[in-house]
């Protein structure tokens, strides 16, 4: 884990999973936490090596490797966690996630680990999308749902902190198929993120950027190309199970999935695509003999 400077008073520490840092009038902001106790460990080591305060926690989506650290700095530090209200509910009630993942099933053993469970927190705070003032910060919270139901992003001194609305590029090939959880919000929010005036932003995974534009570019044409094959491979199969079309598709996009979360992630992604279509009129989804069929619509 690395501890740079982004701009003045604007900070990250990069590593698998990128968590902001900034500092103001003696107060320090930390946005997300890192996977676990030991990404925790490294944050808290690194700032009282350098002197530097933490009063405020604000975590963008309830994905582990953004708050599972978020225990470990409770019990180090007294500090507000705030977070969007869906998203919430998740960070107290950790075994949602892989229920969801596993339509609602409770899950077996191995979905339970950390990187789909985390420690369960309490978070003191709701916050919304607008301005909005932490102590001595004064913040823009964007509402940047798509990859979590709820996510946010913090636009603090001109920096973006753009959590996992977009991939940096590396991240993209690594992924091949991000995860999603709607298609349409995704694009919507990668098209506001666009929009926005500031210095630079820096996505949960990847790097900062001063112009972040063509990397969320790539992230939109990434979008697009999955769901335009998808409808192809549906149209090629001219009806196919809901089922037949994860795997043919993750088959010929050279995914392999060797455990049950990483499909079911793969598959939450599949789905969030076939919605994004079914509600485009460009395919169906019916059950036919106890079966989810999906089909070119005619
Ligand atoms: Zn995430």
């Amino acid at each position: 884990m690395e501890f740079i400077s982004l701009r003045e008073n604007t900070y990250a520490f990069t590593g698998a999973v990128n968590i902001g840092y900034s500092v103001k009038e003696g107060k320090g902001l930390l946005i997300d936490t890192g996977l676990d106790d030991s990404a925790a460990n490294k944050v808290l080591r690194i700032l009282d090596e350098k002197g530097l305060p933490l009063d405020y926690c604000i975590i963008t989506h309830a994905h582990t490797d953004h708050y599972g650290g978020a225990d470990r700095i409770r019990n180090k530090r007294d500090l507000t966690i705030v977070a969007p209200r869906l998203e919430k509910a998740i960070m107290e009630n950790p075994v949602l996630e892989p229920i969801y993942l596993f339509n609602g099933a409770f899950p077996p053993v191995s979905l339970r680990n950390k990187f789909l469970e985390a420690k369960g927190i309490s978070v003191d705070k709701e916050i919304e999308a607008g301005p909005y003032q932490l102590g001595p910060f004064q913040l823009d919270i964007l509402s940047l749902p798509g990859h979590s139901y709820g996510q946010i992003g913090v636009l603090v001194e001109g920096v973006l902190y753009a959590s996992d609305a977009y991939f940096g590029k590396e991240a993209l090939a690594k992924h091949i198929v991000p995860f999603i959880t709607d298609a349409d919000q995704t694009l919507a929010t990668l098209h506001y993120i666009l929009e926005q005036s500031c210095h630079g932003a820096i996505p949960g995974h990847g790097i900062y950027e001063e112009d972040f534009r063509k990397t969320v570019e790539e992230n939109i044409a990434l979008h697009h190309r999955h769901m335009e094959a998808l409808e192809e491979l549906i149209a090629v199969k001219q009806s196919c199970s809901f089922e037949g079309i994860v795997k043919e598709y993750l088959n010929e996009v050279g995914v392999s999935s060797r455990q049950l979360g990483q499909l079911l992630l793969y598959r939450t992604s599949i789905t969030a695509y076939l919605i994004s279509l079914e509600r485009r009129e460009r395919i169906t989804m019916a059950v036919t003999q106890n079966e989810l069929v999906v089909a070119l619509h005619s």
